[in-house]
């Protein structure tokens, strides 16, 4: 019988070929000091780089290396949920690939755990001045905005970086989710959980794989995912244009029983500008989660595995 993995370190990981040398250099030494079986899950999330073929090259001298490998780019937490559902360790770790959450850490997650049987273990970022001023401004926004919609269950600045034991990776495979945000999902599900504070470094290498574009769908998935509040929104926001206009309407009857007419197309087509641009918001809104409805209806998978080392290489897979 094989010895069980007591640990699995998931790394989703998009065009990282520069950080991984610097990736490989601190996390293995890090891992082997633990004393525990652990395997290295990487799962390259359909980069365009070199970053498949030099996690295969890292493979022949690390055995304990797993590579995945998602056909598509299908963004982070995607590519998280590829890498949790095909772990097999007893505790799961997720990092990111650039270094910024130290991995030295992961020994201070598992005693945590062990210690005080606790089942979640959230890397907590005690300082982010490494951060950009945009990041640390857009990320407290996001957190204070998150914690008010969702409750104060969710730990502020705690990111990807966490440790899970098998029976919370367990739940998380049942949900049907199909846009996760782990970093609510997870708190959510109300295991004990316990957290290890850590200063949050610069990215060893290359550039975030976070642009705007992607910042604001976790933002928006985030929301949908935990809270119809915004849909709560439109009705508000019909009610205070309505209430508007009642008083406009008064405004407009006492001036025109006083023998005179409100004057001005301006604030006409002010008004219309605005109630078209309400109107619009709203059903944006409302797209949003008829979106989401069909995502979960359509039931396709949200990543491809094109490749994974554990398993035989299909006929014609030409990366190793
Ligand atoms: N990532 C990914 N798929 C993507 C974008 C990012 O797997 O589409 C990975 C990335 O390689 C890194 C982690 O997600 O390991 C966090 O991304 P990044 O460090 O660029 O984000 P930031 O720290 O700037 O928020
Ligand atoms: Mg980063």
């Amino acid at each position: 019988m094989p010895t069980p993995t007591e640990l699995s370190v998931v790394i989703p990981m998009y065009n990282e070929e520069e950080a991984l040398p610097a990736l490989a250099e601190r996390l293995r030494p890090a891992l082997d000091e633990l004393g525990v079986t652990y395997e290295v899950v990487a799962v390259d999330d359909g980069s365009h780089d070199e970053t498949p073929q030099h996690l295969l090259a890292m493979r022949r001298t690390w055995p304990q290396l797993r590579v995945i490998r998602l056909r598509r780019n299908a963004g982070h937490q995607a590519a998280l949920t590829a890498g949790l559902h095909r772990s097999v360790g007893a505790y799961v770790v997720s990092i990111d690939a650039d270094l910024q959450d130290p991995p030295e850490k992961i020994a201070d997650m598992l005693r945590l755990a062990r210690d005080e049987n606790l089942d979640i273990v959230y890397g907590v970022r005690s300082d982010r001045t490494t951060d950009s001023f945009f990041k640390r401004t857009t990320a407290g926004i996001y957190y204070a905005i998150m914690q008010k919609l969702v409750g104060s269950w969710m730990p502020r600045h705690a990111g990807d970086f966490r440790l899970l034991r098998r029976p919370v990776v367990d739940a998380l495979k049942a949900l049907p989710e199909r846009q996760p945000v782990y970093r609510m999902l997870v708190p959510s599900l109300g295991f004990a959980s316990g957290e290890v504070t850590y200063v949050r470094e610069e990215r060893v290498a290359g550039k975030t794989k976070y642009p705007i574009g992607k910042m604001v769908r976790l933002a928006i998935d985030s929301i949908t995912n935990f809270s119809a509040a915004p849909l709560r929104l439109a009705t508000y926001l019909g009610a205070i244009a309505f209430f508007v206009c009642l008083v406009l309407l008064g405004f407009g009857l006492v001036v025109w029983l006083a023998g005179s007419t409100v004057p001005g197309w301006m604030s006409l087509f002010l008004a219309v500008l605005l109630l078209g641009g309400v109107q619009l918001v709203c059903l944006g809104l409302l797209g949003e989660y008829v979106g989401r409805i069909y995502a979960t209806v359509q039931h396709r998978p949200t990543y491809f595995v094109g490749y994974d080392s554990s398993t035989p290489a299909p006929a014609g897979d030409d990366l190793d």
